[in-house]
């Protein structure tokens, strides 16, 4: 049977670069975005170019209970998943002194609340079902060593790690594996703002990451062979740390 992997803001960068990378492979996508409708239809388009199989959903994954019917009404009607990528994020900088508690809040409601409201209502039909799936969420190396600026994003993404981590001993028993990859900086929209030139100083790699090479190693975690590869942070990030 064909197995279902949901891929949290596939509409653009990193998410949607997954899409891509997986959508010749034998998984039948569910591909969810936030307010970018138009972009997650030419994923979709695309990925379907490829010969993929997928369905769009909208999910805003700070919404607690929104989240919860959507995907229990998905999985009711449509199968349990087999992989879930949490990769969907945002990030809102600023000095910590300037950090306003809306800027707070709203990361932390996103980034990490969002690891909550997704996968609370996914993990008990996974376990229910026996599927033997895999819990791949986007952290950063922001959450490993702390980057300046980036107080509150810091904090959600280390905070993802720590749920990571416990979750994968939870769910080892039931051969669901669960693992963080930490990106370094990737060229997406998220940093299309950043000074390039500056930046690509303080990578030894000497250039941004892309997109394709954080899914290639989704594509890894989400295969058979990964199947004792759990409760890890892997970072993808040309040697920044
Ligand atoms: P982008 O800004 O390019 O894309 C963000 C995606 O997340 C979009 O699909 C967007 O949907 C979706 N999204 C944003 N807010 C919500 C929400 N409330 N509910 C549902 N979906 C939402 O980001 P990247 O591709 O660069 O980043 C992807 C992940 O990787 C993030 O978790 C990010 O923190 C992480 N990361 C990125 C790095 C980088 O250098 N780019 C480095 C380290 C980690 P829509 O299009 O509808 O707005």
């Amino acid at each position: 049977m064909t197995k279902t992997v949901l891929i949290t803001g596939a509409s653009r960068g990193i998410g949607k670069a997954i899409a891509l990378y997986l959508a010749p492979l034998d998984y039948e996508l569910v591909l969810t975005y936030h307010t970018n409708e138009s972009a997650a239809k030419e994923t979709l388009s695309e990925v379907k170019a490829l010969g993929g199989q997928a369905r769009l959903m909208q999910l805003d994954i700070s919404h607690r209970s929104d989240c919860q019917r959507r995907l229990s009404e998905d999985i009711e009607k449509n199968g349990v998943y087999y992989g879930i990528v949490c990769n969907a994020g945002i990030a809102e900088d600023a000095p910590f002194p300037l950090l306003e508690g809306d800027m707070w809040d709203h990361v932390i409601d996103t980034n990490l609340d969002g690891f909550y409201n997704i996968l609370h209502p996914v993990v008990m039909p996974m376990i229910e079902n026996r599927i033997r799936g895999r819990i791949i969420a986007l952290s950063s190396i922001s959450g490993i060593i702390g980057n300046r600026g980036q107080v509150n994003y810091s904090a959600a993404k280390a905070g993802i790690i720590g749920a990571s981590k416990a979750l994968a001993v939870e769910l080892a028993k039931h051969k669901i594996t669960v693992n963080c990859i930490a990106p370094g900086i990737i060229e997406t929209d998220m940093t299309k703002n950043l000074p390039i030139e500056e930046v690509k100083k303080i990578i030894p790699a000497r250039r941004l990451g892309t997109g394709r090479e954080v899914a290639s190693l989704v594509a890894y975690l989400l295969s058979e062979d990964a199947a004792y590869l759990t409760r890890q942070v892997i970072s993808v990030n040309g040697g920044m740390i």
